[in-house]
């Protein structure tokens, strides 16, 4: 921590940001295995959000480790980094005044706890995609769960590394059983209900 480093206060502050997008920011964090649908709902999700005229950004497993955390890997302490920056990036977006679209494995209670701890009561959404692994094994959309189950990848949730599934999500999905439609549409009901949308 660099102690020498002063916080600057910004003139233009987070609400006035969000009051010139008409619109309240928060973040919906997507967690749970590979192939259980955090990608698919969470673009749909957005899509809908968008055709609806809000300001949203998504920001997505894959795509971040192209860039911002293309150093870091797959063992434990890369895994908490990667969620840690995350966090620190949704949270900048949300206050830019955006609703914030975060779909990330996360597998650690911890890690999502400490992102939980960055917003304010009820900005942190969590949506905990609970699709069981064997519906996610026979997805295989990326065919990472075959190459785990050789041996010729590690440390991959869910086979060789474990998921703490979240004890009290703000929402939970099965896409084994709910369509993308119906998923999104509990999603906008819950933003909905909580007024941080209005239609
Ligand atoms: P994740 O981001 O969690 O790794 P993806 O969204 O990339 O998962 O992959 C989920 C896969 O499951 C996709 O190929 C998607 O088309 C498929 N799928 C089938 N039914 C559903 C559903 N109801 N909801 C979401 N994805 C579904």
């Amino acid at each position: 921590m660099a102690d020498d480093i002063v916080w600057h206060d910004h003139k233009v502050v987070r609400s006035q940001r969000a009051e010139n997008k008409n619109q309240k920011p928060c973040l919906l964090w997507f967690t749970g295995l590979s192939g259980s649908g955090k990608s698919t709902i969470a673009n749909a999700l957005d899509v809908a959000l968008h055709n609806r005229g809000y300001h949203t950004f998504l920001l997505d497993g894959d795509n971040v480790r192209h860039g911002l955390c293309r150093d870091l890997g797959f063992s434990d302490e890369d895994r908490v980094e990667n969620i840690r920056r995350i966090g620190e990036v949704s949270k900048l977006f949300a206050d830019a005044g955006l609703i914030v679209l975060s779909a990330f494995i996360s597998p650690f209670n911890s890690d999502r706890r400490l992102v939980r701890k960055l917003f304010p009561a009820g900005e942190f959404i969590e949506v905990y995609m609970d699709t069981p692994l064997a519906t996610c094994e026979e997805r295989d959309p990326k065919g990472l769960y075959q190459k785990a189950r050789a041996g010729e990848i590690s440390d991959f949730t869910g086979i060789d590394s474990p998921y703490e599934a979240p004890a009290h999500p703000e929402i939970s999905l099965d896409t084994s059983s709910s369509s993308v439609d119906d998923c999104v549409d509990s999603l906008i009901n819950y933003l909905l209900e909580r007024k941080l949308i209005v239609g």
